[in-house]
């Protein structure tokens, strides 16, 4: 098993299953040492009940993880974080959002482009797939991964090939863009999560593919993994397929984060 969990939901979101209790005692059951809960932060541009947490849950998500962090201090370690989403624009609200706590670690992600939320499996909002050119969405994609790294506000680059979700693929090679993100996640610091509920979507494979992942592994940039589990059962699943897919790769080692900062480094 792998040393640690790091993206994980809770109800507080609106669209997750489960009390943090029932995916602490899952996170145990598998063999994880350390888990971090990492549910949806404020939306930074409008309010998104039943996509995020609103801003003045933000004390009741502390509390709540304080709690089972407390309660299973010695069975599990426990870190408080965010999936935070990257809207260029909104910088200051973001940065007002995670400093509200001293969070191990904030995941940045990127769920929209052009204020659409190309994940969202609503089919009002899938519609848009077939307007947008899909080389298009990857290279808008890819621009915004660069432009969130530089923002110096995350730890963790959260699923970072998300647009193939529900099974859209480039049609053009897209290498060089991925090499150029890769460069600058390397000079800012970043580390990218192996994000495996890619298998439980339409994609059924890991974000980010091998291809991706090795240039990301080439280029030094560090790792951890997230089961992204918004029900208490999916915690650290897969992550025999997760490792085998890093080892694949090159990568000999993850990331462990506290206060924002590398804690250690642990051996895969
Ligand atoms: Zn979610
Ligand atoms: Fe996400
Ligand atoms: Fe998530
Ligand atoms: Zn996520």
């Amino acid at each position: 098993m792998i040393y640690a969990d790091y993206h994980m939901h809770t109800p507080l979101c609106g669209h997750a299953i489960g009390s943090p209790e029932e995916y602490v005692k899952t996170a145990i059951q598998v063999g994880l040492k350390e888990m971090g809960f990492s549910d949806h932060a404020p939306m930074v541009h409008q309010r998104m009940p039943g996509i995020t947490m609103d801003f003045h849950e933000l004390p009741t998500y502390q509390q709540m993880i304080e709690d089972v962090k407390g309660r299973f201090s010695s069975q599990i370690n426990i870190k408080v974080a965010l999936e935070a989403d990257f809207l260029p624009g909104y910088e200051a609200k973001t940065k007002e959002i995670i400093s509200s706590y001293p969070y191990d670690y904030i995941i940045g992600s990127v769920h929209f482009i052009d204020n659409w939320a190309f994940d969202d499996p609503d089919p009002k909002v899938k519609e848009y797939w077939k307007i947008y050119n899909v080389n298009d969405v990857y290279r808008k994609y890819y621009a915004l991964l660069r432009q969130s790294a530089k923002t110096g506000f995350f730890q963790i680059i959260g699923h970072p090939d998300l647009p193939k979700k529900f099974g859209a693929r480039p049609t053009e090679d897209l290498t060089e863009e991925i090499k150029a993100t890769a460069k600058v996640f390397k000079e800012t610091g970043v580390a990218i999560e192996i994000n495996t509920a890619g298998l439980r979507k339409p994609i059924g494979e890991m974000y980010p593919a091998f291809n991706c992942l090795k240039i990301y592994c080439e280029m030094g940039v560090p790792l951890t993994f997230g089961s992204d589990s918004h029900d208490p059962k999916d915690v650290g699943r897969d992550f025999d397929k997760a490792i085998d897919l890093a080892k694949s790769v090159g990568y000999t080692e993850h990331l462990v984060f506290k206060q924002r900062k590398v804690e250690k480094k642990v051996k895969l």
